[in-house]
């Protein structure tokens, strides 16, 4: 059933300043599939900073990090990351393409899917303060991979990050979604090398 959508790729086209100048046939159709209805359409995103659709710093870094690579020593640059929805593992890569006009091409596709063992939501907490925690003080907070979508305790140090699965097999509170804000992890950028 996924068939369909697997073969669909997203691809962008970003100018020097890494303004979106352009989108792919697709964009629009992939877009009014299930998986992808919170983002944009073509023609609310194009003329527009890539960076305007990157919610946190750290990942807006990450990003920027792998664009100028690929415009320092031109090459195509292939980046897996994740994108889950609350009941699946979507395994995606990115891959990042130098064109003879100088623009770059980014296309986004989807790899594999598996399940989870159990749906997981969450909700991003934009301005996030420890006097966010509910009253009983159980409620966790994490911060999650922009890229792997692996969880961390949040100000935990010991740079521990789990997939959801395992949280969801140790924990009992999952009835509500998780809150978390985003980042990357440490591990993530150590392959950008
Ligand atoms: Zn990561």
């Amino acid at each position: 059933m996924y068939t369909k959508f697997m073969n669909l790729q997203l691809s962008y086209w970003l100018d020097d300043d890494n303004i979106i100048r352009r989108v792919n046939d697709h964009w629009d159709q992939a877009m009014d599939s299930q998986n992808w209805s919170d983002r944009a359409s073509a023609n609310r995103i194009v003329g527009k900073l890539l960076s305007e659709f990157i919610c946190d710093d750290v990942t807006r870094m990450y990003v920027a990090t792998m664009i100028e690579s690929v415009r320092v020593i031109p090459h195509t640059s292939f980046r897996p990351y994740r994108c889950d929805t609350p009941d699946m593992k979507r395994f995606m890569q990115m891959i990042i393409t130098p064109e003879d006009n100088g623009w770059i091409r980014i296309s986004h596709e989807l790899l594999r899917i598996e399940p989870l063992e159990k749906p997981v939501t969450f909700s991003t907490v934009t301005e996030f303060s420890p006097l966010r925690q509910c009253k009983n003080n159980q409620t966790i907070h994490f911060v999650r991979c922009s890229i792997c979508n692996r969880l961390q305790r949040y100000g935990n140090r010991d740079n521990t990050w789990y997939e959801a699965d395992s949280l969801i097999a140790r924990s009992h509170a999952l009835s509500e979604s998780l809150k978390v804000i985003y980042g990357v992890c440490l591990d993530c950028p150590d392959k950008l090398r």
